[in-house]
């Protein structure tokens, strides 16, 4: 317990992900990203101080309910399951899930195409729930950092990648260039959010700096640098 600290003096420790570009990653010892720079800008607004914490999503959603860090800004999908054991900011970003398959695959078209497929995403995402949920899906597996499933997908040793759509955007660009091709639709509307243990003190001040932040222009230069406008 940490009474007797003002959340105004308090370092709080705050998970991001080592692997998820263009969000939060590491980079030549330093953590980079658009949400890496978006809370530099909220934790100013709300005056929180921090030191960031980078691990793979697997071990974050343990670390944020043992308390070992106190909020975990790693583009965490909002939804129904985790709201059971987390508590989330307002939502921060819009996206959703997307099939990607090798450029010379002439059969997978939609996730109606994956049945009797194999699919590779990481563990403990919410690409790896959806995709486990398909119907007739052969096999899904999970890899505890995304390269490997996308390492996994160039050597044609599994038939498609279901992950978030950001993420598998920038994969095609570095890694996956005249490789790899987006098939279908945008799957699973999802929106990122700031996760903290239930009973955070934290979120409300979160929020309301997370309003600022979009009402002052600070979110909309953030999107325009990382997105491209
Ligand atoms: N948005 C996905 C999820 O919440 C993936 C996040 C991540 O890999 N850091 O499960």
């Amino acid at each position: 317990v940490t009474e007797g600290c003002t959340a105004a003096n308090k370092t709080l420790k705050v998970g991001i992900e080592s692997n998820f570009r263009p969000f939060t990653y590491s980079e030549g010892g330093e953590n980079k990203g658009f949400e890496v720079e978006l809370w530099k800008a909220i934790s100013k607004e709300a005056n929180l101080k921090y030191e960031l914490v980078p691990m793979q999503q697997s071990e974050l959603n343990k670390a944020v309910q043992s308390g070992k860090v106190d909020l975990a800004v790693a583009g965490m999908t909002v939804n129904k399951a985790r709201k059971d054991n987390f508590v989330f900011s307002d939502p921060y970003f819009q996206t959703g899930l997307v099939i990607l398959t090798n450029s010379d695959n002439g059969q997978i078209k939609s996730k109606d195409d994956l049945a009797g497929k194999v699919v590779a995403t990481k563990i403990g995402s919410t690409a790896y729930t959806y995709a486990s949920g398909l119907t007739g899906i052969k096999e899904v597996r999970g890899y505890p950092d995304i390269s490997e499933a996308y390492d996994k997908l160039k050597n044609k040793s599994v038939d498609a990648v279901i992950f978030d759509e950001r993420n598998v955007h920038d994969f095609q660009q570095n890694g996956g260039e005249g490789k790899v091709k987006i098939v279908g639709e945008t799957l699973n509307k999802e929106s990122y959010a700031v996760v903290a243990k239930k009973r955070s003190k934290y979120i409300g001040r979160i929020n309301q700096a997370i309003g600022k932040v979009v009402k002052d222009g600070t979110y909309e230069t953030l999107y325009a640098k990382w997105f491209g406008g």
